[in-house]
Order: C-alpha cells, then structure tokens, then sequence
C-alpha cells in the first residue's frame, strides 16, 4: 500500500523550510491563495522544467506557447465558458454560507444546518474591466484554463512553423477560477498554474493518439519517482464528460484526503477549432497534402498542474525514519526535481576549511542550485538538508586540507564516499543525471551510513 501522509505534515513542512506560505500572510492571508518560497520556486521551476524537457525539447512534434492571460473575450463565448463554466451554487439563508450543490450530502446547511436556496449557476471565471472605464463593453476575464490562447494561434504556429499533422503545441501559465469550495492546500486554489499540451492528429487517428498520451503521461510522473501504486487512471463517465470531450480520463494521485485528479486527458475532437472559425469567421482548415483535402483536425488534450504536481510529488516524497532517539524527516525528492541539488557543508567553521568550501561552493553553483552551511553539527546540518530533499552533501574536513578529497554523503541511504576534489563536479554531474549511486571510482572507499553526528 502506498504510504499515506497526513496533509498537516506537508503544510507545516511547507511552511518551515520556506516552500509555499499563505497569500499576503501579514494580513492575514487570502483565501486559497499561495506564495511560493525559496525553496518552493525551485521545485516549481524544476517541475516546468521536466515538463517542457519532456513534452517540449525533445520531441520534434511539438512546440511551445507563451500566449496572454488575456484575450479577446469572445473566446470565451466560442469555448463555451461564457455559458457552460458554472457549477450550481445553494446559499444558507440563515448564515449565507454559499455552498456547491452537487458537493452536498444533505438538502441543510452544514455549518448551521439552516434552510438552502434553490441552485443557481454561478460562472468561474473571474471577471475584470480593461481601460479606465468600467462598462459592459470593456468587461474581459483572467482565463480559467491556458488551452485556448493554444487554439486561437492554431493557424499562427502552422504558418511559421511548418509542422504538419500530427504536431501538439504546449503551453505553461497562470489560469484563475473563482472556485467555490477550496481547500487541502494547493490541490484546489483560484490562482494555479497550468502544462497544457494540445496535440492535432488526423481525426482517424484520434483513438491512437489518446491512448498514446494516456501512457506518455502516467509514465512522466512514476519516471519522477511517484510511486506507481500511488497512481490511477480513471476514465470519466457519460454524465461527468465535459461538453468538448468525446472521451477522458483522469490521472489520479492518492493525496492525503484521497484519490484526486492530477491531469486530465481528453479527446475534444474538432470542437475547439470549429468554433473558434465559426465566431471569429477565419478558417482554422488544415490542407492534407497526401488527400489534397481540407480537414479539421482532432485534439487530443493533456492538461496537468504545476501545483498539484508539487503537492504529488511532495506527499509521495515525504518520509520519517526513526534516527537515534528522534525522528529523520525527509523528502525522497528524484534529483531533477529536488529544490537544491548539493550543500557544501565544512566541518568547522575554521578559516582555512571555510577557504576550501566556498571554493567549491562557487564552482558548484555554476551548474545547479547549491547551499552553503557552516552552522551547527554536522549531524543536524544533514537533517536539514534531507528534510528539503537536498541528494547530496558535499563535506570538507581537515584532512581534505591534506589530501585534496571531500566525502559526498547521499541522502537516501546516508552512504558516503571520497573522492578527490578535483572530480566532485564530474561525479555530481554523473549522479544527479541518474547514473547507479556510488559506482566507486578507482581507489575510493564506500561506507555504509548512520551513526552520524
Ligand atoms: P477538478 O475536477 O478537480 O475541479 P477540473 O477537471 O476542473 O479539476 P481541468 O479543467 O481538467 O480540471 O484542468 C486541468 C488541470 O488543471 C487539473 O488536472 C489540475 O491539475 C489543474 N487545476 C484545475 N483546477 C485547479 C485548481 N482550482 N487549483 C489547482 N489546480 C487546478
């Protein structure tokens, strides 16, 4: 069985280290609304990064937007959002807590257990007025999904791109909706991030493809060290099928409060292109060369969170080992994915120690995210760096003044070896871009861990 965290554990690690903190905390905070931190920032940045490494830079079928948040807002009469965004909405009319409908269990209140309203539907998309002047005619909205800046610059990429079918294109950004009911942290806030693909087949074509994605995805995320058993598809059923969708499936991750959807998977079909050249009255046709036929092409939509990756790979990563009389927390974190790669950590704060260790301190940084840590034990400066899921410790002792060897220390299995300083980036390098840990170089020596001080 998959090990289950409690979702306490995360925020407060979360809040500790410094990897997400409430929204404009000092007054205190807004509603479901994150900052990321130092070390929240990296793991983001790192998570977008394996994304786009994937999706992106080494496929020659796909390509990358940066559309605006912004758009026309006819866009979204054409998706549909304008109309169909909108979840059924019951209010309480005796405290006037809002609630989802369809998240109810009982026809009361429960917070005061008070007679509801009937539902309304209440659009998620949050609204805003571009210019000076607040009318009507100015009202455009923060785009509730990035997927349609994508299609609307479908004819665009074609044209200068030169891609022909099938291509995807693929797009990270900011999405916002007014959300109803949020909560368990970063799962479900109004602000996210999204790692959108829209991939354009031939329409024959479409069951193929969509298979194809389903397993390129699920893959992506146990490749980064989620545990399989931690992971589901889960195929939508008619009534839960959104008004695009021909078919979708969810990739599900076993969070803390149960399984709940990472990404999403869907087959649009045509619908997206269809309508767009219906309300913008331009052609979204694709010239088949092979037929010498106009067609409308297929999509095929992987659509994931950053932050609720962050959160998967958070929860999976987490992990307490007893040490000694107290407890050793730590992120498992796969090293592409882990905020600070290495701490160069002396011994002792001793000047010529501290001469050794900033220079490799600077030479290191120069590739990945690297810290410098002269404070306290060396045992506790261990901990600290496994409970930010930091791979390796580089450290620097006195008698690495004589030989010109630091010892590497791995997080996961405390094992150490040493090795001369002058192969330190090389042999970093080798384990951080997965080669098998602690291959032993020629005259090395391997310890096992534990009994650290
Ligand atoms: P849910 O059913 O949980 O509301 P959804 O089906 O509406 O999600 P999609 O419209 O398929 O979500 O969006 C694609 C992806 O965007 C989701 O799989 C999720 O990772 C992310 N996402 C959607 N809404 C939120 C949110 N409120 N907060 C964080 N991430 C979100």
């Amino acid at each position: 069985m998959p090990i289950k965290v409690e979702m306490e554990k995360i925020v407060s690690l979360c809040r500790r280290r410094g990897f997400i903190f409430p929204s404009s905390e000092i007054y205190g905070g807004l509603s479901s609304c994150w900052d990321y931190g130092p070390l929240g920032v990296e793991l983001k940045r790192n998570i977008r990064q394996a994304w786009w490494q994937a999706v992106v830079q080494e496929r020659d079928d796909m390509v990358g937007l940066d559309a605006s948040i912004l758009m026309h807002p006819q866009t979204w009469v054409a998706s549909g959002h304008l109309e169909g965004f909108a979840d059924p909405l019951v209010e309480c009319k005796s405290c006037h807590l809002r609630w989802r409908h369809d998240d109810l269990a009982g026809n009361n209140c429960p917070a005061c257990g008070g007679e509801l309203t009937e539902p309304h539907l209440f659009n998620l998309m949050f609204k805003t007025s571009m210019g000076p002047i607040e009318e009507e005619a100015n009202v455009v909205y923060l785009r509730p999904e990035t997927a349609q800046g994508i299609f609307v610059n479908f004819q665009n990429v074609l044209n200068t791109t030169r891609k022909r079918l099938p291509f995807g294109i693929a797009q990270i950004g900011k999405a916002f909706r007014n959300e109803i009911t949020t909560g368990n942290f970063i799962f479900r806030s109004r602000e996210f991030e999204q790692m959108e693909i829209e991939f354009f087949v031939k329409p024959e074509t479409d069951k193929e493809w969509f298979n194809y994605w389903l397993e390129e995805r699920l893959d992506w995320y146990v490749k980064l060290g989620i545990k399989k058993e931690s992971l589901r598809l889960r195929q939508h059923t008619k009534r839960e099928l959104a008004h695009y969708a021909r078919e979708c499936y969810d990739i599900d991750y076993l969070v803390p409060m149960g399984w709940a959807e990472l990404e999403g998977i869907a087959n649009r079909g045509d619908f997206d292109l269809v309508q767009h050249a219906k309300y913008s009255g331009k052609s979204l046709n694709y010239l088949d060369e092979e037929t010498k036929e106009h067609i409308i092409p297929y999509i095929i939509e992987p659509s994931a969170g950053v932050d609720r990756s962050a959160l998967a790979f958070l929860c999976d990563a987490y992990d307490e080992e007893p040490d000694k009389e107290e407890i050793r927390v730590l992120l498992h974190l796969h090293p592409t994915l882990a905020p600070i790669k290495v701490a160069v950590l002396p011994l002792s704060r001793r000047e010529k120690l501290v001469a050794v260790a900033k220079k490799i301190y600077a030479d290191l940084r120069q590739n990945w995210m690297v810290n410098y840590d002269d404070t306290q034990s060396i045992g506790r400066r261990y901990r600290r760096q496994d409970e930010i899921g930091t791979p390796f410790c580089v450290t620097i002792d006195f008698q690495s003044l004589e030989d010109k060897q630091a010892t590497i220390r791995e997080r996961d299995t405390m094992n150490q070896i040493r090795i001369p300083i002058s192969e330190l980036k090389t042999t970093l390098q080798a384990k951080l871009e997965g080669e098998a840990l602690f291959v032993l170089p020629p005259g090395g020596k391997i310890w096992k861990g534990g009994g650290e001080e």
